[in-house]
């Protein structure tokens, strides 16, 4: 089922939790609602849901308007953090509970939930209690309980935050296959950006309510519109460098050293607003250049390296500021060394100081 958002703010007193969002998600997708701890995720995935009723906007499933419309019609099905599991009933009589609600005939309902069951891969499980389960199983069950009624929309909110690191992992990877078995709509809720990026169709990041940026994760990752998407999407998290701009000559020079680098040629002159500006370089963008053959480079001087297998992992000071810089694995630097670091092609971001805005235009 589509789902449309047009300009829905949900207000509590004087917090604006939810402020003018537009979204629009396709059938079957799978988008995450990400960003920090009060932003406002929660609240949106409630008003999906039907539990908070929007103070203003419009919402659509389908073609129909479903703002007034009560959650027990609204056919959704929804997983929280906590599984909210009934413990005195089997795991099958958990899973055919809904369907039991709804009237439907015993026989029916056990094959319903059986199936369901087999989907999430905990049908040889079908007779325990939920405290026999490990989480990861608990929310299994979780997960066919709120598919058995066969819904339109899937809303899941951070059903993965009390689960261990691995079982995280492997929880994930099992929500993505079972919401493409059944080619569900669904909205997850994450505050975990790599959780994030390694399960959705689209991200919508949000902060204080507001609207971020709502794309495929890589091209968040590479393309972010400001600077909190660039520091929020990544770890190591992105580099931000203090640097001016010379609008004639279209070079930037890197605050607290002697270097000067070309722009790039993409570069939105109308998005600027002042002299001063922030350059973004993730730590995988850097790559050590000889100065013999190339004066586009910042110079550094390396503090710590870390080897951390695939990569080395050096920290080094560009004048007062601390950067990250992935590099292979063999190479020779110890504390002290001064490298020349460039930046790799089109991997280039820069931030107005007043907007935030990300002020290098995408190539189509
Ligand atoms: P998230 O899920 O992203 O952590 P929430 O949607 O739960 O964030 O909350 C967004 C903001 O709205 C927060 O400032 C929170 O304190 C506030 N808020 C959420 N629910 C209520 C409520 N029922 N009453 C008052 N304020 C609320
Ligand atoms: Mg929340």
């Amino acid at each position: 089922m589509k789902i449309e958002l047009k300009e829905i703010t949900m207000k509590f007193e004087d917090v604006t939790a939810v402020d003018s969002l537009n979204v629009t998600i396709n059938e079957g997708e799978l988008v995450s609602l990400l960003g920090p701890s009060g932003c406002g995720k929660s609240t949106t995935l409630f008003m999906l849901a039907g539990l908070y009723k929007p103070t203003a906007g419009q919402m659509f499933f389908g073609e129909k308007l479903i703002n007034k419309i009560e959650p027990e019609n609204r056919e959704i099905g929804m997983v929280f953090q906590n599984y909210a599991l009934y413990p005195h009933m089997s795991v099958l009589k958990n899973i055919m509970f809904p369907l039991k609600m709804a009237k439907v005939p015993k026989k029916e309902a056990e094959e319903r939930a059986l199936a369901m069951a087999k989907l999430v891969h905990i049908d040889h499980l079908a007779d325990r209690k939920p405290g026999q389960l490990s989480g990861g199983q608990q929310q299994r069950v979780a997960i066919a309980r709120a598919l058995v009624k066969k819904p339109k929309l899937l809303l899941l909110d951070e059903p993965l935050s009390n689960l261990d690191a691995r079982l995280r992992l492997e929880m994930r990877e099992e929500i993505r296959r079972i919401q493409q078995e059944v080619g569900i709509t669904t909205v997850f809720v994450t505050h975990d950006q790599e959780e994030a990026m390694s399960i959705s169709d689209k991200v919508l990041l949000m902060k204080d309510g507001k609207y971020q940026q709502y794309s495929p994760p890589q091209y968040m990752y590479d393309h972010p519109e400001n600077e909190f998407v660039a520091k929020f999407m990544g770890s190591p998290p992105i580099n931000v460098i203090p640097v001016t701009l010379n609008q004639s000559e279209k070079t930037i020079s890197i605050s607290g050293t002697e270097n000067t680098i070309l722009c790039p040629d993409n570069l939105n002159f109308n998005k600027v607003s002042g002299n001063q500006l922030t350059l973004g370089v993730r730590p995988e963008d850097f790559m050590i250049v000889d100065p013999s053959e190339t004066n586009q480079f910042i110079s550094v001087t390396v503090d710590v390296v870390e080897r951390i297998g695939r990569d080395t992992l050096l920290n080094a000071m560009v004048g007062e500021k601390h950067i990250r810089a992935l590099v292979e694995p063999d190479v020779k630097v110890k504390k002290g060394d001064t490298l020349h670091l460039a930046i790799r092609n089109e991997r280039f971001h820069l931030f107005n100081n007043d907007t935030q805005e990300n002020i290098i235009e995408i190539k189509s």
